[in-house]
C-alpha cells in the first residue's frame, strides 16, 4: 500500500519541493502529510501540488516549538508514518557578540529540539512496529563550521550527534536514520537571513569584525548562492532516492561541490587545513569557485561517485 510520509516545514522551499515531489510520483506510492505552523501559508504548496492535493497530500497545522501542537498531530492508525522528514529550520548569521541569546536559542529550538520533538512522538510507534524512516534536513554546516554562521552550525553538529546516536540504537528495531546535507540552496531562507541583516545594526560588534561581515563574508555568501546554489526540487531529488534505497545511507551531501570540502577534515586530523582553506575563501585569497574548482579537480572523479548521491 501507500506509505506515509510526514513533513515539517512545507510552506516554503526544501520542505515544499519534497512534499509535493511525494506526492507527484508516478506510481503514488506515498501519501503525504505536509504540514507547516500556519495553513494560511498552503497556496503556493497547493498550487504546486496540483492534482495531488486532497489525493495523495493532505495538510496539517505543526509547530515543532510546540510540544502541545505535536502531541495534537495523534495519527490515525491508517496514518501510521513510515517516513518522517523533518526539515522546519531556522537560519542565523552575525557576530556572536552582536547576537542575542534568545535568538540562538530560538535556533535551537526549531533546528535542534524541534527534531528531537518530532523524533520522540514518531520513533516509539516506529520501534514497535520494526519499520520506519527518520530523514533530518541538515546542512554542510553541520559538519563544517562557517564563520558568522557558528550558532547555526552549532545546531546542525548537535542534531547530526543525536542522529548518530539514534542510528545506531534504532538499527536492531529496523528503524533508519539518515541525514540530508546540502549546500547552498536557493529558497526563502537566503532571501529572510539577508533582510534580516541589512535591518540589524549588530551592536556589540567591533568594527574590524563587522567589516570582515559585512565586506567579506557577505559577498562571499551571495556568489556562493549564484554560482552553487541549488533548487529545492535538487534536494527533493536526492531525498526521494534516500528514502526509497533499501538500506538508506546515513550521510548524504547533495552536492558534490562540497564533497571535497567536507573531506579536507577527515584527510587531516588536526583540522587546520579546513579552517585554513575557510580563512582564504572568506578573505577571498582565492576565490570561492577557485578553491572548490581546484579541490574537485585534486580528487579523481571516481572518488567523488563513491562519496556523493548525486541528483538523478
Ligand atoms: P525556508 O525558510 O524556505 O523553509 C523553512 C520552513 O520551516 C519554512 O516554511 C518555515 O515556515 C518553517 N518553520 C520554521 N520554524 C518552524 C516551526 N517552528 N514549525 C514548523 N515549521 C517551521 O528554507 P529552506 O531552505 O527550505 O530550509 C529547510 C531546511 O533546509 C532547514 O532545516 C534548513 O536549515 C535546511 N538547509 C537549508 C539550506 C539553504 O541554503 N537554503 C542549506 C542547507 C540546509
Amino acid at each position: 500500500g501507500q506509505k506515509v510520509v510526514l513533513i515539517t516545514g512545507c510552506s516554503s522551499g526544501i520542505g515544499l519541493g519534497i512534499a509535493v515531489m511525494l506526492a507527484r510520483d508516478e506510481m503514488k506510492r506515498y501519501y503525504v502529510i505536509a504540514t507547516m505552523r500556519d495553513l494560511k501559508r498552503k497556496d503556493k504548496l497547493v498550487e504546486a501540488a496540483g492534482d495531488a492535493y486532497g489525493r495523495t497530500l493532505s495538510l496539517l497545522t505543526l509547530d515543532v516549538c510546540s510540544d502541545e501542537s505535536v502531541k495534537r498531530l495523534q495519527l490515525q492508525p491508517e496514518f501510521i508514518c513510515v517516513f518522517v522528514v523533518n526539515n522546519a529550520g531556522v537560519g542565523l548569521v552575525g557576530p556572536i557578540e552582536a547576537l542575542s541569546l534568545d535568538d540562538m536559542k530560538q535556533v535551537f529550538e526549531t533546528n535542534f529540539y524541534g527534531a528531537v520533538r518530532m523524533i520522540k512522538e514518531v520513533m516509539p510507534d516506529m520501534k514497535r512496529r520494526r519499520s520506519g524512516h527518520i530523514v533530518v534536513i541538515s546542512s554542510v554546516l553541520g559538519l563544517h563550521g562557517v564563520a558568522f554562521n557558528d550558532v547555526y552550525s552549532a545546531s546542525k553538529f548537535a542534531t547530526e550527534g543525536l542522529c548518530e546516536g539514534l542510528a545506531l540504537q534504532l538499527l536492531t528495531f529496523n528503524v533508519f536514520v539518515s541525514m540530508i546535507e546540502p549546500g547552498p540552496v536557493n529558497t526563502e531562507f537566503e532571501i529572510k537571513l539577508m533582510a534580516d541583516v541589512s535591518k540589524k545594526e549588530f551592536i556589540g560588534a567591533d568594527a574590524e569584525t563587522l567589516h570582515h561581515f559585512r565586506n567579506c563574508y557577505l559577498p562571499t555568501q551571495v556568489n556562493l548562492f549564484q554560482s552553487l546554489g541549488q533548487t529545492p526540487e535538487d534536494i527533493a531529488k536526492v531525498t526521494k532516492k534516500v528514502i526509497e534505497s533499501p538500506c538508506p545511507p546515513f550521510r548524504n551531501l547533495t552536492n558534490p561541490l562540497y564533497t571535497p570540502i567536507v573531506a579536507l577534515k577527515y584527510a587531516d586530523e588536526s583540522r587546520s587545513l579546513s579552517i585554513h582553506t575557510f580563512y582564504h575563501m572568506l578573505y577571498n585569497l582565492g576565490g570561492v569557485m577557485d578553491v572548490s574548482v581546484r579541490l574537485v579537480k585534486y580528487l579523481t572523479p571516481g572518488w567523488l561517485r563513491r562519496r556523493t548521491i548525486s541528483p538523478v
